[in-house]
């Protein structure tokens, strides 16, 4: 073990000896974190939130009894003896618009000219569509009387009429708090006339990347350091999950510059992601500011990509204990970490629980080899292929370092701990990074 010039390693010991599954990792990691608190968002930034409160309707949807055609509002009894052969000409006693209310009852022997949503009036019991009268016949020849229209079908009560409180009863519960917002819930909300609803409030997730070599996008090519890619992939993923990403910078290679950079997360964040420097090199200073700043709570965990994983929480400002997910550096391992471990974190912030992302069964193109025994997540494309079957085809090369490789990784086909070497031709589970639409269009495992 090399010996770090800035540490005390007070806790060394707790963590080493331990290597996890990574169940029993997400387990303990999830533990530290709780729902956060409500607060009133817009409502269309709602989207895929989780609703903190009760939705009652305060009124019925619709509010009144209403036309669901464009036509003619009829006392069905005035056309019984209509068909198409021989209409029954009757009076149009009044019209009636969307958002207008009808300007009397509608008496027997006449009909009331309607549009779709319009309110239908009292007396009327069922409304006939403009296709079955003669109103196109009469709105091209002004030789007839646009005051009277000759009705062709001999309508049923309630025909193309949606009574008031069809959708929604007054009083009646329609959103539950814990409904994840899609878009027909903010229409629902919208359509009990709310512009902002409570919410689950969306986590800040402070993102700091450590080490010397890293450049920040923007700064000037050098030679021998690399850009810092690492804080935009966690940082899109934290959006694409919810959360809000906090850029708090680059911390180089020494406790005080990491502990500096740590202030500021530690303000604000619910949860602080590092990645690097939770490896065994000469320079990994974020488990030793975890053991000086915090507590550790775990170390490595059996997975290929993404073995060292460090977990703990800081202390903070005002006795906050923030969670600390140290990522390991290399760009697709952090990826890979913060899949299985900072996005559950993130579903619980935020009041969704915990949900693992779909997984399929597919068919390997490639063989997936494990070399030591822990379990292995290979990045793939899955498609459908000609038969009809799912398969899984590598992204090329499985290095950790290899960021493209995870442009086109759909899924991770994941070959057991247990297990030395998957074959072409075996079923293999694989998790479901994304469902894009072309995993079901023929054709595209070669792109
Ligand atoms: P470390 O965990 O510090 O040993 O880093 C492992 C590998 O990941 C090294 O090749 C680093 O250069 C690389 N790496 C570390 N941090 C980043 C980052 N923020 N962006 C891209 N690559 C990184
Ligand atoms: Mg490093």
């Amino acid at each position: 073990m090399t010996q770090h010039p800035h540490s005390d390693r007070p806790h060394r010991h707790h963590y080493d000896a331990e290597m996890l599954s990574v169940e029993d990792a997400r387990e303990r990691i999830l533990s530290y974190f709780r729902r956060l608190e409500p607060a009133d968002v817009d409502l269309l930034d709602a989207l895929d939130m989780v609703l903190a409160e009760d939705l009652v309707a305060p009124f019925d949807i619709p509010p009144l009894a209403n036309s669901a055609m464009d036509g003619y509002a009829v006392v069905t009894s005035d056309v019984t003896a209509a068909s198409d052969s021989s209409a029954v000409e009757l009076p149009v006693a009044f019209s009636v618009a969307a958002g207008q209310l009808p300007e009397r009852p509608l008496a027997p022997g006449f009909v009331a000219r309607i549009m779709t949503g319009a309110p239908t009036p009292d007396g009327a019991d069922a409304v006939v569509p403009f296709e079955d009268t003669d109103e196109l016949e009469r709105r091209g020849n002004s030789s007839m009387n646009g005051d009277r229209i000759g009705i062709k079908l001999a309508a049923e009560t309630g025909d193309n009429i949606r009574n008031a409180g069809e959708d929604v009863a007054a009083g009646e519960l329609v959103l539950k708090a814990g409904t994840i917002l899609r878009p027909g819930a903010i229409g629902v909300a919208a359509s009990l006339g709310r512009s902002t609803i409570k919410t689950f409030r969306r986590p800040v997730v402070a993102i700091i990347s450590t080490g010397d070599e890293l450049l920040n996008p923007g700064e000037s090519h050098q030679p021998g350091k690399i850009y810092n890619s690492n804080a935009y992939s966690i940082a899109a993923e934290v959006r694409r999950y919810g959360g809000v990403p906090l850029m708090a910078g680059i911390a180089r290679d020494t406790v005080e510059s990491l502990q500096e950079r740590l202030a500021v997360a530690l303000e604000t964040a619910d949860m602080i992601v590092t990645s690097a420097g939770v490896s065994k090199g000469d320079y990994d200073v974020v488990k030793d500011v975890l053991a000086k700043n915090g507590e550790i709570a775990l170390w490595s965990v059996r997975m290929r990509p993404a073995k060292p994983l460090a977990f703990g929480t800081l202390n903070g400002p005002r006795g906050r204990k923030v969670p600390h997910l140290g990522l390991p550096g290399n760009p697709v391992s952090a990826m890979v970490a913060f899949e299985q471990f900072g996005r559950p974190a993130i579903q619980v912030m935020m009041g969704r629980g915990e949900r693992q992302k779909p997984s399929v069964s597919a068919v390997l193109d490639d063989p997936v080899h494990n070399y030591d025994g822990r379990r292995v997540y290979a990045r793939v494309v899955v498609y459908q292929a000609d038969d009809g079957e799912l398969h899984a085809k590598s992204t090329g090369t499985q290095s950790s370092g290899a960021l493209t490789s995870m442009v086109v990784a759909n899924g991770l086909a994941i070959c057991p701990d247990n297990v030395a070497k998957m074959d072409a031709g075996e079923l293999a589970t694989v998790e479901m990074l994304d469902w894009p639409e072309d995993v079901f269009s023929s054709g595209n495992g070669d792109e």
